[in-house]
């Protein structure tokens, strides 16, 4: 029974990190860059996005925390 009531904590959480967005700063302009994160490509992503002010590109290291907190590690390429 105790299991059970883990479950359904664990699907409550997911739900609340559907749909979400972080911020990273360009290293290049300064700017705050918000962009969606989409929690079904994993707890761990890595990807290059340019910059939409500045085209210039970064690797951005995302990572989802159990709790759904997103954290953003943003390094030019
Ligand atoms: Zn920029």
């Amino acid at each position: 029974m105790q299991d059970e009531d883990l479950d359904e904590e664990e699907l409550e959480i997911e739900a609340e990190a559907l749909d979400d967005e972080t911020s990273y700063v360009c290293q290049s302009c300064g700017e705050d860059i918000v962009i969606p994160i989409d929690p079904f490509a994993g707890a761990n992503q890595e990807y290059v996005e340019d910059c939409p002010i500045c085209c210039h590109p970064h690797v951005l290291s995302v990572h989802i925390d159990r709790d759904g907190t997103i954290t953003v590690t943003a390094e030019e390429e």
